[in-house]
């Protein structure tokens, strides 16, 4: 076994920290949050500049052909400084490159993936509906009805990241009526400012800097041409988009969790009690060891995530185990260091109250921890508890 990155890998992760610790400040993500409802454009450029977008996307696109621990040791970084710059890195590599890459016919690769690579289309998933997020196939009312060359699309998708921004919104609609809702499901490529789309943003106390939005889509022509993959194989195309989203988002819980853990590390030494550090006291020494162990669990479920990814095996389970194991160490960072930092944890003028917020968004998006453990055990051969 080897845990070690290869060169070209450690010279990317260099290359991210360079560019978090001059671009990412916490003053950044501070203003972020309070100031953004997405991550705004000149950030986005430089990230393109970066090669960011292209770090998934073969080569013959415009992309870098990279892999899954690739973009996590990117994501990584981007996260630690700042979870929604990482979160809006994600969302075209996760919802409109890979996808593309995977079920997209030629048209449709040389039409977007260029554009994707230099940073220059903005991507959104949708697939929640207001009746639910949990039970989305007993949930899912929207509909894409054929008419000669084009669908025509109706129905309200729920909290989609980035929507309100999109240039494309790849959509769950569904196409054929079935015995099982699974077997009627197809994925459609919305241009997002196609007439009849009415998009709002919710306010929200996580991840501040990445709107949730509302989108409710009115007698939408969305030309035949737009589907993506195969009509009516929809649902188990997308779980193909599912699985890797699984690890970019337990990523943001990773970096959340990093994040929280160095800002109580260093006040814990700075913060003075009884003449000496607060850090010198056994039980905030346990809290940041504790927060450490979870830390280095994660990263290694994560990266063996994106290992069996990258070598062609299947991560399904483990990636919805690493769901749970980065929520877990981004909660734990989070709460414990709230007590660390004591009375000033519940200020606004200090960065941990903006963790906490954080943290608790990967907690059920994508997938809640009650879901994500009802497939674990699934996956043992017991019967559905649902
Ligand atoms: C900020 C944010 C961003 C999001 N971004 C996107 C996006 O970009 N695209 C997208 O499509 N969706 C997105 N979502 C939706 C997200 O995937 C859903 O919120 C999630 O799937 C949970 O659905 P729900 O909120 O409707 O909760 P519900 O499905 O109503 O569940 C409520 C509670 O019931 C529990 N529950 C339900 N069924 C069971 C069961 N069988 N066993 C045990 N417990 C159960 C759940 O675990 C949860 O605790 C986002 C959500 C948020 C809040």
């Amino acid at each position: 076994m080897d845990f070690q990155f290869t060169d070209d890998q450690k010279m990317l992760r260099e290359t991210y920290q360079k560019f978090c610790k001059k671009e990412l400040t916490p003053e950044y993500a501070r203003w972020l949050d309070e100031n953004c409802r997405f991550v705004p454009d000149e950030m986005l450029d430089k990230l393109a500049d970066l090669g960011t977008f292209a770090i998934g996307i073969p080569e013959e696109y415009g992309g870098l052909g990279l892999g899954m621990v690739d973009i996590c040791i990117m994501m990584e970084e981007l996260c630690s400084a700042a979870v929604a710059v990482g979160f809006a890195a994600f969302l075209p590599i996760g919802f409109g490159a890979r996808p593309l890459s995977e079920m997209g016919n030629e048209e449709q690769k040389q039409r977007h993936l260029p554009k994707i690579a230099a940073g220059r289309e903005k991507w959104s998933l949708a697939l929640t509906e207001p009746g639910g997020g949990t039970d989305i196939l007993g949930a899912l009312r929207t509909s894409a009805v054929k008419n000669g060359n084009e669908y025509i699309v109706n129905g309200s998708k729920m909290f989609i990241s980035g929507a309100h921004v999109a240039d494309y919104i790849l959509t769950v609609a569904i196409t054929a009526k079935a015995a099982q809702r699974k077997h009627g499901l197809s994925l459609l490529i919305i241009d997002a400012k196609t007439p009849g789309i009415t998009i709002n943003p919710i306010d929200k106390i996580s991840i501040r800097a990445i709107s949730a939005c509302e989108i409710h889509f009115e007698d939408v022509r969305v030309p035949a041409e737009n589907l993506l993959g195969q009509e009516n194989h929809g649902w188990y195309q997308l779980l193909g988009t599912l699985n890797p989203e699984r690890i970019g988002t337990s990523v943001f819980s990773l970096g959340v969790a990093k994040a929280a853990f160095n800002y109580a590390l260093e006040y814990a030494k700075v913060r003075e009690a009884f003449g000496r550090p607060i850090g010198s006291f056994q039980i905030l020494q346990h809290y940041l060891a504790d927060i450490a162990i979870e830390i280095e669990n994660a990263r290694n479920l994560i990266y063996k995530c994106a290992w069996l990814c990258d070598t062609g095996r299947r991560y399904d389970v483990e990636a919805t185990m690493a769901k749970i194991v980065a929520c877990r160490a981004s909660e734990l960072a989070a709460r414990y260091g709230m007590e660390i930092l004591g009375g000033y944890g519940n200020t606004t003028e200090y960065d941990m109250q903006r963790h906490f917020r954080d943290y608790k968004q990967m907690m059920f998006s994508p997938i809640s921890d009650e879901m994500s453990k009802n497939y674990i055990a699934q996956s043992f051969g017991l019967p559905r508890s649902y």
